[in-house]
């Protein structure tokens, strides 16, 4: 019939999400099917009853966004190979730890005509260096991949607050123009960049600065302090991109995959939440332990990004470059107390 089928792989808080976003453009847009599959990491809630059977009759995700209708166009499937068959569109929305793992499954699964694109925030670090998760995908699947990222605190956008977004292309226009066209409505307001690697790099960045943010917040530093650690984060941010790919634009931080993603985490995300809970207990629980008892199942990309930087800057020979991604990571391991978050003087050169 020509038209696309649109299948989403996750269905965290973000996840599902995306999901009503979709499925409410799917019924109008003619160029779509009606029909949005979205795969289930399978799970048994406490009543007994298995999650995807919960969402398939009630269209709501109890467990990850409960009260908010997903739309009755909304399949779950807890069976990842039968959620992609059909699919000409494939939305990747999970944490990215468990990118890896599914990529690996769906190898051969997935026609080489298939449009991706990837909503989720982190990197892998490989023996060649550091992989962004759209290059994941592209890569073991062989198929382009875009991003969407921005200042979207899911549980905002459920309850349909205005708010903006960024998809990041590589080459092909028309192809960001249908991920434009479907993600878009009246709260949710997209425009594409071609800067693929900057817009992915400063949704996966940020989450390290979340972290510091949180620290200062569990310290009580106050407002400035925090809008210190910020700019710096800012700072960070940049030139590490740009360090890593050349081809990342300035503009794309003024976007909102850039600063605005940075304020609004760095206000009201879970990474800072979990972190400001860390600097109150003077780092005496880990964050493993924190993020289960505080987000219930919903995961923290911060702190494994965070180790992932760390690893990237080490073995580049950058961590003296970037002194506050560094930090965080020593903290979020116990090598450093919380306070050294702003113990800036004893660290050098401090980018200005
Ligand atoms: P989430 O934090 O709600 O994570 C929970 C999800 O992980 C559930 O669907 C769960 O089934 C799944 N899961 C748990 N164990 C798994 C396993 N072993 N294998 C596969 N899946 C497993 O997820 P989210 O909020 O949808 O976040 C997904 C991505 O979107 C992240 O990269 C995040 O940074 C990004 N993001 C989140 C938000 C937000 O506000 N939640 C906003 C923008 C971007
Ligand atoms: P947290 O994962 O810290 O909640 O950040 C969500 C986000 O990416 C907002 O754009």
């Amino acid at each position: 019939s020509g038209k696309s089928k649109v299948t989403i792989v996750g269905s965290g808080n973000w996840g599902s999400v995306a999901s009503k976003l979709i499925a409410s453009n799917t019924l109008k847009l003619h160029s779509f099917h009606d029909e949005v599959r979205m795969w289930v990491f399978e799970e048994t809630l406490p009543s007994g009853e298995k999650l995807t059977d919960v969402i398939n009759r009630t269209n709501e995700n109890v467990r990850y966004l409960p009260g908010i209708k997903l739309g009755k166009n909304v399949i779950a499937d807890p069976d990842l190979e039968n959620a992609v068959k059909d699919a000409n569109m494939l939305v990747f929305v999970t944490p990215h730890q468990f990118m890896d793992g599914i990529c690996n499954k769906l190898v051969g699964k997935v026609n080489k005509d298939v449009e991706a694109i990837s909503l989720i925030k982190g990197m892998e670090v490989k023996k060649e260096g550091p992989c962004m998760i759209s290059n994941l995908i592209s890569e073991q699947l062989g198929i382009n991949c875009c991003v969407l990222m921005g200042a979207n605190i899911a549980n905002e956008i459920a309850v349909e607050k205005l708010s903006e977004a960024t998809v990041g292309y590589r080459e092909n226009k028309e192809i960001a123009e249908k991920w434009v066209q479907l993600f878009t409505t009246p709260y949710f307001i997209v425009s594409a960049v071609q800067d693929v690697e900057g817009v992915e790099l400063c949704g996966t960045l940020k989450n390290v600065v979340a972290i510091a943010a949180g620290l200062v917040d569990g310290l009580e530093m106050g407002n400035n302090t925090k809008a210190a650690i910020m700019r710096i984060g800012l700072r960070e941010m940049k030139a590490l991109s740009k360090l890593l790919f050349s081809s990342v634009k300035d503009s794309t931080f003024f976007e909102s995959c850039g600063v605005a993603d940075l304020i609004t985490t760095c206000l009201g995300g879970r990474n800072r939440k979990v972190a400001e809970a860390f600097a109150k207990n003077g780092g005496k629980r880990s964050f493993d332990d924190l993020e289960a008892e505080m987000l219930q199942g919903q995961k923290l990309q911060g702190v494994s990004t965070a180790k992932e930087v760390y690893e990237v800057l080490s073995h580049r020979g950058w961590l003296e470059l970037f002194p506050l991604f560094a930090t965080v990571h020593e903290i979020a391991i116990g090598h450093l107390p919380p306070s050294a978050i702003v113990k800036y003087s004893e660290h050098k050169p401090m980018l200005s």
